[in-house]
């Protein structure tokens, strides 16, 4: 097995190094399409693997439970400027582990338990957070779903996007504390505007939950819900490209409570290793080339959907907006479904996830659709020639799932596309 350029930073320990060897082939030779990863710069790798997993740091800059907190005060005051300057957003909290984190700590700052909550079915692009009956949220807040406009086969109506009049309907019916926006599988653009009239309307708070998006707002390349939303929450790995974890954004009024829902009311220490990382990830994202990152992320995940709907696919609303497309399986071929789809993929070297479509019939498990995005392998230089000539390659291997010399030969192909695409080329 090759070796990566990590070998050397867990010399001694021949296992993990082999396993960290096999998984850099597997990133950097096979293509890694699913909406939510991104390869994160050698920068804000070195940051997350640094001396900062040592440290203690319970509490916030200029108030923690340790001694020997100045230089980590410095490095999570110096995240919090960068991320409030690229969001423009009053204040921020880059503590939360994780975006499913940054979601539970925002309900315990705003609700009280058994408080409704109004945010997107899992089932229509919604996340396990937003009240799925197998997340925790679930269990302490009452939640009610809104969901999408049914699919449209006028070519003058975009149909799947976010029911605006259900949304208006039920928020004036159930009355809720706090209306959630935002979705972990929808390609359009999820316009602030709407969600703070209707949050007006009935008197709730509006939180945005923009785990995907994230990067693609802080580059302009989709709208900001800054100045509309009470709160704001992200994961840092998606689109922004930065380490795994996630954050928060809000108005000064909820500073506080935020603050302390986070901790000590979720989590313990901070990981200020990550928090660096996440520092390094925020000042990448401010540069100007980001933005150019974040529209040709679009421009290809807009050339990947055109060249999946003529190979037959049907992509969920029409297209997108973002960088992910749902791929409705069913016109291509109606036997085949999200699971074999995606297992048929692997075998062709192509990583992508399987998921429900809006009223798919069959379930969460099995789907009848595919989940798939462009931010990765824009990151590693493609432009919209080569997600068309990935679309191309998707369609044979399903088309000719059964016959195992074809898929190998998509295989080959995938290999030699991701040789000119290294995102890691500068570092091999
Ligand atoms: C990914 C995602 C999350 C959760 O992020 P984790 O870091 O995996 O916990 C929350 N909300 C939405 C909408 C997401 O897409």
């Amino acid at each position: 097995m090759g070796s990566s350029p990590f070998d050397s930073w867990i010399s001694g320990d021949d296992e993990v190094s082999e396993l960290l060897s096999r998984e850099w082939q597997r990133q950097t030779n096979t293509l890694q399409l699913i909406a939510s990863e991104n390869f994160a710069s050698p920068a804000v790798m070195a940051a997350t693997g640094s001396i900062l997993t040592n440290k203690y740091s319970e509490g916030y800059p200029g108030r923690r439970y340790y001694g020997g907190n100045q230089v980590v005060d410095e490095i999570e005051d110096l995240a919090r400027r960068r991320l409030t300057a690229l969001f423009g957003a009053d204040h921020a909290n880059v503590q939360p582990h994780s975006g499913a984190n940054a979601n539970v700590a925002i309900y315990q700052a705003l609700l009280e338990p058994g408080d409704t909550v109004l945010a997107m079915r899992l089932d229509q692009g919604g996340h396990l957070t937003h009240g799925s009956p197998a997340s925790m949220t679930s269990k302490i807040w009452r939640f009610v779903g809104y969901g999408v406009t049914p699919r449209s086969d006028n070519p003058d109506v975009i149909g799947e996007i976010i029911d605006v009049e259900n949304l208006r309907e039920l928020a004036h019916r159930e009355k809720p504390k706090l209306i959630v926006a935002g979705a972990t599988a929808y390609s359009r653009r999820i316009e602030p505007e709407v969600f703070r009239e209707v949050a007006d309307e009935v008197g709730a708070l509006l939180m945005f939950d923009v785990a995907h998006p994230a990067g693609l707002i802080a580059g302009g390349s989709n709208p900001n819900p800054v100045p509309y939303a009470d709160v704001v929450s992200f994961t840092t790995h998606k689109t922004l490209r930065g380490p795994r974890g996630g954050a928060i954004l809000c108005r000064e009024e909820h500073a506080k409570k935020i603050d302390s829902a986070v901790f000590p009311g979720q989590q313990g220490g901070p990981l200020e290793h990550a928090i660096a990382a996440k520092a390094v990830a925020f000042k990448e994202a401010a540069h100007p080339s980001f933005s150019i990152y974040t529209d040709q992320v679009i421009t290809n995940a807009r050339a990947f959907a055109g060249a999946l709907a003529e190979h037959g696919f049907r992509i969920v609303s029409g297209g997108t907006d973002n960088h992910l497309l749902l791929v409705d399986l069913g016109t291509f071929d109606d036997q085949l479904t999200g699971k074999a789809a995606q297992e048929v993929l692997d075998r062709a070297g192509i990583t992508t996830n399987r998921n429900q479509i809006p009223d798919d019939s069959r379930s969460p498990f099995v789907t009848s659709g595919l989940r798939v995005g462009s931010a990765a392998q824009t990151t590693a230089g493609m432009m919209p020639d080569q997600f068309v000539q990935i679309a191309g390659l998707m369609a044979h291997a399903l088309r000719y799932r059964d016959d195992d010399t074809a898929v190998a030969k998509v295989r080959g192909e995938v290999a030699a596309l991701c040789a000119d695409f290294n995102p890691y080329a500068s570092f091999a």
